[in-house]
């Protein structure tokens, strides 16, 4: 049976203050070392299911980069993984090739660069089309990234795009909701993505706090709103209440 390939890229931009993942925001040269690391042990992949009494198979069905923020590694990085994973593993010739993405880490050249290693579907880490929400829990997007990252995607020929979405944000409002849900509809993407927002005891109050302070420094430094949901959200705004979360 073949394998699905799961490779976790760790590192961020910043820390979005409701993520529960292993990821955080390292120096570029922890970079480095981590996929020296990850090509090592995919090298002797073989040889570790031996030692552990069991047999590799090196035929591959499905390749995914996950996070952490795969795009934010340096091109050379990115591409020395693919071609690590090319020399050592039998990618079967319909192999689904994933890289979860930041909207706004796609650059021109993390894009060449995707098409070079036939990356054939992209997840965008979105979670809110609406401004003051995706700000308010650290994203460094605005919708207009997302729709531009998707365009984008689109032109280079991969258009297996999928987007993440949290419902109970901080700000969120069932209008605010239903602007996120229809714009996702409107994008034309093949799958949406919908995940509840999980608060701990220990660490709610502290997302709702960084939301207040990250909205207003948000609201001061004037910059400008995109999309009715945006204005929506500002006139009629509603705090989830930690008992409506999970
Ligand atoms: S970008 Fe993703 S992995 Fe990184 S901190 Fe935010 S939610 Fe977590």
């Amino acid at each position: 049976m073949p394998l699905g390939l799961y490779i976790s890229v760790p590192f961020c931009r910043s820390k979005c203050s409701y993520c529960n993942f292993a990821s955080d925001v390292f120096s570029r040269a922890v970079f480095q070392r981590y996929v020296d690391r990850v090509c090592a042990d995919i090298k002797n992949a073989s040889r570790t299911a031996e030692q552990m009494a069991g047999r590799f198979e090196r035929t591959v069905d499905s390749v995914y980069l996950g996070g952490g923020t795969p795009t934010i590694l340096d091109i050379t990085q990115l591409e020395r993984l693919f071609v690590t994973i090319s020399q050592n593993l039998e990618l079967l010739p319909d192999t689904e090739i994933t890289v979860e993405c930041a909207p706004g880490t796609l650059t021109p050249a993390v894009l060449e660069a995707l098409q070079r290693c036939e990356v054939n579907r992209v997840s965008l880490g979105v979670q809110s089309f609406v401004d003051t929400e995706a700000a308010s829990v650290g994203r460094l997007h605005k919708r207009a990234t997302v729709v531009d990252d998707i365009a984008r995607l689109r032109a280079a020929g991969i258009s297996n795009v999928n987007i993440d979405l949290i419902a109970g944000l901080p700000h969120q409002t069932q209008e605010s909701w239903e602007f996120s849900l229809a714009e996702s509809l409107a994008s034309g993407v093949p799958h949406a993505s919908v995940y509840m927002l999980e608060v701990d005891a220990g660490r709610g109050s502290r997302i709702w706090a960084l939301a207040w302070m990250r909205t207003r420094c948000w609201r001061r430094m004037g910059t400008s709103r995109t999309g009715e949901g945006a204005r929506r959200t500002q006139e009629g705004t509603t705090l989830c209440t930690l008992g409506t979360t999970t």
